[in-house]
């Protein structure tokens, strides 16, 4: 591990001083929050820095109710705080459902919402520094597409990584209408989650879009609207302390038999967290049974590529999401 520089950040604006300060030297920064996911990067030479700025003691750890309804949970905020609020459990309960499927309760006390955000990808090869990856190191290969295959993506890949987006947390995310509050050099900047990650191209080393020093603030979520009937789905190979293969959030309204209005989002099939908005525009307004679910995840489906290993994960996805669309619709009944 290279040598590096500690510093403790007094506020946000002390953060982006440093930040700037360091590149305008020419050294590469990085936000330390809990550390859960950087600090095993930093040791096994995935990541390296010049100085390690810690965010970890900024006042941003509040949940709060928006005026136009909807909550605000502050970057910091724990993981393991944020899954037992009262006002996420009962506003948001698949955000709720969603962290509390991740990780362990060790984890979920150090991680925060701003890093589990940003966590990378769990692709074996990308952790396997004696291997080539395109991710870890432009321009060298992607080791996934010729190698093991089994949690490679379905969707949005591309020649350069096939990597998945690990987080349960997003896929909750996708389903809601959330705005990332950002802060940098320039200012605040709110950004829309769909457009938080990025598709992998021909430039996998960026998972997100955005600038280096810039930070997370703050996640908003609109609504609550109908989310608050939402659930999460992990399937995975063991009960507990394991990534998805792939996942489901959703939340459903039914009036009078019909779908009045649906959001799902998939975990486990895409370089970023999936918002399934082919099965949705075939739901709304049609008939709200097992049967149409089903067909309405044969329509999103149609535009997996799985390989030879990874088809296993359209298999549990046309199970898992009737699945869930069916049990929200007893709930309503
Ligand atoms: C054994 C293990 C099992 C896990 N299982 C799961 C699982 O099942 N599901 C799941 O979703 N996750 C899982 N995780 C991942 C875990 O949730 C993440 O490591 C965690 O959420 C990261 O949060 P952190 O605060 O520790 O981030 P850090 O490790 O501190 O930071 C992660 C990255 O985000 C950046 N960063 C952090 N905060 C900010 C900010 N506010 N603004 C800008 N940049 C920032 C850092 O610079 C770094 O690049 C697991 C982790 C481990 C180690
Ligand atoms: S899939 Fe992406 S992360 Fe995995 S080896 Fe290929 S380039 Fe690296």
């Amino acid at each position: 591990m290279r040598p590096f520089t500690y510093e403790r950040a007094t506020s946000v604006a002390d953060a982006l001083r440093r930040t700037a300060g360091a590149s305008r030297e020419g050294e590469r920064t990085a936000y330390l929050a809990g550390g859960t996911n950087l600090i095993d990067h930093l040791r096994l030479g995935i990541r390296e820095t010049d100085r390690l700025i810690d965010v970890s003691h900024l006042d941003l750890t509040e949940v709060t109710e928006l005026e136009e309804g909807g909550l605000r949970i502050g970057a910091l905020a724990r993981n393991a705080d944020v899954a037992a609020h009262p006002l996420v459990r009962r506003t948001f309960p698949v955000v709720s459902a969603a962290m509390l499927a991740g990780a362990s309760g060790q984890l979920r006390n150090m991680a925060t919402m701003g890093g589990n955000l940003l966590q990378r990808t769990r692709c074996v090869y990308f952790q396997d520094l004696s291997t080539p990856c395109n991710k870890r190191d432009p321009g060298s290969g992607c080791s996934a597409i010729e190698g093991l295959g089994t949690y490679n993506a379905l969707i949005g890949t591309s020649d350069s990584c096939v990597a998945v987006h690990p987080s349960d947390l997003c896929v909750a995310l996708a389903a809601l209408d959330v705005t990332v509050v950002v802060e940098g050099p320039l200012g605040e900047r709110r950004i829309d989650f769909a457009d938080l990650h990025r598709l992998p191209g021909d430039r996998p080393e960026r998972d997100t879009t955005l600038e280096r020093s810039e930070l997370i603030t703050a996640i908003e979520i609109a609504g609550p609207g109908f989310a608050r009937r939402s659930r999460y789905r992990k399937l995975r190979e063991r009960a507990s302390y394991a990534f998805a293969t792939v996942s489901v959030a959703a939340a459903l309204e039914v009036r009078d038999g019909q779908v009045a209005d649906v959001r799902i989002g998939l975990g486990g099939v895409s370089h970023k967290p999936h918002r399934a908005l082919r099965a949705e525009e075939v739901l709304r307004g049609g008939p709200a049974t097992h049967e149409a679910y089903a067909a309405a995840i044969a329509v999103e489906m149609e535009q997996a590529r799985p390989g030879p290993d990874n088809g296993y994960k359209v298999t549990q996805l046309r199970r898992a999401v009737p699945a869930v669309l069916s049990a929200l619709t007893e709930e309503t009944a």
